[in-house]
């Protein structure tokens, strides 16, 4: 059996040749680099995130989501409520493949994960059995939030980093901060340019960390890559991601080791990603219609490279 957590991220950020400096700190369970040079850009880009982790931490039993989890019936703050409705919507568009109430089965996979040890099967099967955003009730005039199945849970893991690096280039926008390129955990967002030209970020091969599959331009545009490679574990030769497809319940299957989306902002490039390594290929094809500005790449697990 062969456990692997990797922190390493899957996107390669290139400040080379700029007066550019990079700093780093642990949050939202990532690393979160800020590449700027402009001083200012550090402190309000860590500033926002450690704010949003407080909301939106679903390991933290005080925040925001927490409290809702814990109560399954809250009025939220307008960011979570917001960040709910952009779930429910993205959702739609996906054909469910990104669904947030898979959390009690994806919690575990990570701990089975991290045990290196197959859940057990009664669990899994009363876990599935908590699983559809259909029964997540959003009522906008009073931003009440009501979790309608006993027992379900919310989990925004799948769009929290690229929210968190969203809200921190507005800030960074509200600060005339032009120029900046903020990374949570392979959650992208390109602010300007660097110096003359664009910032560039460069596509990691899911099994081959050293290898970059492309170099992707960036300027004012944001990416992310999601995969079976940053939690998993093999057991009897198969490969259980943290990914959950949430039509089967299951750690996803879908001959998709990674999926890189560019698109205009960095929430909708975290959710799309998640989304399309549960869609695989075909049907990923069909659901990026509904996003007209963004773009994919797809590593297979045999790591052949295909553009959506
Ligand atoms: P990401 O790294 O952005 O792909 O997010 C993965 C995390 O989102 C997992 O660790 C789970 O907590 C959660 N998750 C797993 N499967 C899904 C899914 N199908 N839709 C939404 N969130 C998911
Ligand atoms: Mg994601």
């Amino acid at each position: 059996m062969k456990t692997c957590l990797v922190f390493a991220l899957s996107i390669l950020v290139c400040g080379c040749g700029s007066k550019a400096t990079t700093d780093t700190e642990f949050l939202l369970g990532t690393f979160v680099e800020v590449t700027s040079s402009d001083p200012k850009a550090k402190t309000i880009v860590f500033q926002e995130v450690r704010r949003l982790e407080k909301l939106l931490n679903f390991y933290d039993e005080n925040s925001e989501l927490s409290q809702l989890n814990a109560t399954s019936d809250l009025r939220v703050s307008p960011e979570l409520f917001e960040l709910l409705e952009f779930s429910k919507k993205m959702h739609e568009l996906t054909q469910g493949a990104f669904d947030p109430t898979v959390a009690p089965v994806a919690v575990l996979w990570k701990r089975a994960i991290k045990k290196e040890e197959m859940p057990k099967e009664d669990e899994l099967q009363a876990a599935r059995g908590l699983v559809g955003f259909d029964y997540v009730f959003l009522e906008e005039a009073t931003r009440r939030v009501r979790l309608l199945k006993s027992g379900s849970k919310l989990d925004l893991g799948a769009v929290a980093k690229g929210y968190a690096v969203q809200r921190a280039i507005e800030k960074l926008r509200e600060a005339n901060v032009a120029s900046a390129l903020v990374n949570a955990g392979g959650n992208v967002y390109g602010l300007g340019r660097n110096g003359n030209k664009p910032w560039t970020v460069g596509i990691r091969d899911p099994r081959q960390s050293g290898r970059i599959v492309e170099r992707v331009p960036l300027e004012n545009k944001g990416v992310a890559t999601s995969g079976d490679y940053e939690q998993f574990f093999v057991f009897q030769n198969k490969r259980y991601s943290h990914i959950i497809d949430p039509k089967t319940g299951a750690p996803v299957d879908s001959g998709i080791a990674s999926a890189t989306v560019i698109a205009s902002d960095a929430k909708t490039a975290d959710a799309l990603a998640t989304a399309l390594v549960v869609l695989g290929e075909e049907r990923g094809r069909q659901v990026l219609k509904n996003f007209p500005n963004a773009k994919a790449r797809l590593i297979d697990i045999h790591g052949k490279l295909r553009e959506l």
